[in-house]
């Protein structure tokens, strides 16, 4: 045995191997043993149970001393590689101008595309390697990346490429996303058709030619790109093999949801504008609706109907969006206190969101996201805590204790 965690206060969100997602009225119930151990090998998960039945003492041990012990957060959706930040924007924003104002100035997207054109793969490189430590000590085990920051081919692999040093680099578990559909950049203004020709035309070959992207998104919104245009994407990336994961709702009620369970998406995300026609797409899909809490918190936005999509029997995931512009923080502890602050989830259900949930919105629910036998052990051991639910309610505190990832133990800042 490598490692052997004992004396957990609460070892949760355990499942047995091959559940996928936990949906509807089961994402209340959260599977834990009180008092118990959890043992290590080769960065897996090789066993656990209660300190009743302990194995004999190992090697290496870490006394958990009565703390909550539970997977590594997995993040499914995030823009984490960006050049400089636009906290100008910000306060543009509280002196009264709305996102879409700020769009039209040049700022929002475009402000983002045009300092990342101008910055090199290197920079980009290490910016995100420091982000992703920050959320690594927040956490997260695991994390979707999307391009769009781009928007031409060059700078959409370039983007892509620096995903790819990331997974090579990182113990974090990455999965990469194209996004070349994120705006309209300045050489197609009002020409989004013309625009969209040249992603299916010039930048999905060369990003399926690279392999370098896992997954394909679209912005798909009011005053952004259309159910049409998004359609056409979705088709095109479909003969490469992408999946998608997309934007949809966030703005109005603008489809994307629907196109998005026709063309099988892993995941629709943000979801603020979803009524019943909307629910009625998701069920029975294989897609994943994920919310994203800290881009409606930071942008004023209403929230998404949480309580309805779980009672219609949904599941429901949890993501950041990391972002310059509209979620300057990758937190995913703060972002399941929102979700139980602000989308009246229970505990239970936040835990299930930010963890199995959005391992599947993600496409890693086979190596991460729960306490079963075999999974990487991307683990955190919290601080002193009374019990679980104190995780989303002291929400101004840190509470990561310890956090390993695939067995190891990093270092948190
Ligand atoms: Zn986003």
């Amino acid at each position: 045995m490598d490692l052997l965690i004992r004396n957990i206060g609460q070892l949760i969100q355990i499942q047995d191997p091959g559940v996928r997602m936990v949906a509807g009225e089961a994402m209340s119930r959260l599977n834990l043993i009180h008092d118990a151990w959890l043992s290590v090998d080769n960065g897996r998960i090789s066993g656990f149970g209660p300190m009743s039945r302990a194995p004999q003492p190992a090697d290496q041990e870490i006394d958990a001393s009565g703390c909550v012990v539970m997977p590594g957060f997995c993040d499914p959706h995030t823009h984490l590689v960006y050049a400089g930040s636009r906290e100008q924007e910000f306060v543009d924003r509280i002196r009264g101008l709305s996102y879409e104002e700020i769009a039209r100035r040049g700022g929002g997207i475009l402000n983002s595309a045009k300092r990342l054109r101008s910055t090199t793969e290197d920079e980009l490189f290490r910016d995100a390697s420091l982000r992703l430590r920050e959320i690594a000590s927040q956490g997260t085990a695991a994390v979707e990346i999307k391009s769009g920051y781009g928007l031409d081919t060059e700078s959409e692999l370039k983007m892509l490429r620096v995903i790819r040093r990331l997974k090579d680099t990182s113990a974090i578990t990455i999965k990469s996303t194209f996004l070349g559909a994120h705006a309209v950049p300045p050489e197609f203004r009002n020409d989004q058709d013309g625009y969209v020709s040249c992603i299916i035309e010039e930048m999905l070959p060369a990003v399926a030619a690279s392999r370098l992207a896992d997954y394909v998104d679209v912005f798909c919104d009011e005053g952004f790109f259309t159910t049409g245009n998004t359609a056409r994407i979705l088709e095109a990336a479909a003969a490469f093999g992408l999946r998608p994961k997309i934007h949809a709702n966030e703005l109005a009620c603008s489809g994307g949801i629907q196109i998005g369970v026709q063309h099988r998406a892993l995941s629709v995300d943000h979801l603020e504008w979803t009524g019943q026609a909307e629910i009625d797409a998701l069920k029975g899909s294989d897609t994943m609706p994920t919310l994203l809490p800290g881009a409606a918190l930071f942008l004023g936005l209403k929230s998404p109907p949480a309580r309805l999509m779980i009672s219609s029997g949904l599941p429901v995931a949890l993501g950041s969006d990391f972002n310059p512009g509209s979620s300057p923080a990758g937190n995913m502890m703060l972002m399941m206190a929102l979700a139980c602050i602000r989308l009246k989830m229970l505990p239970e259900e936040a835990i299930q969101a930010a963890t199995i949930n959005a391992a599947y919105a993600m496409g890693v629910e086979d190596e991460l996201g729960s306490i079963t036998i075999g999974k990487r052990a991307s683990l955190i051991i919290t601080k002193p805590v009374p019990g679980y639910a104190y995780l989303p309610y002291a929400y101004g505190s840190n509470l990561i204790g310890q956090m390993l990832l695939n067995g190891q133990l990093i270092e948190i800042q």
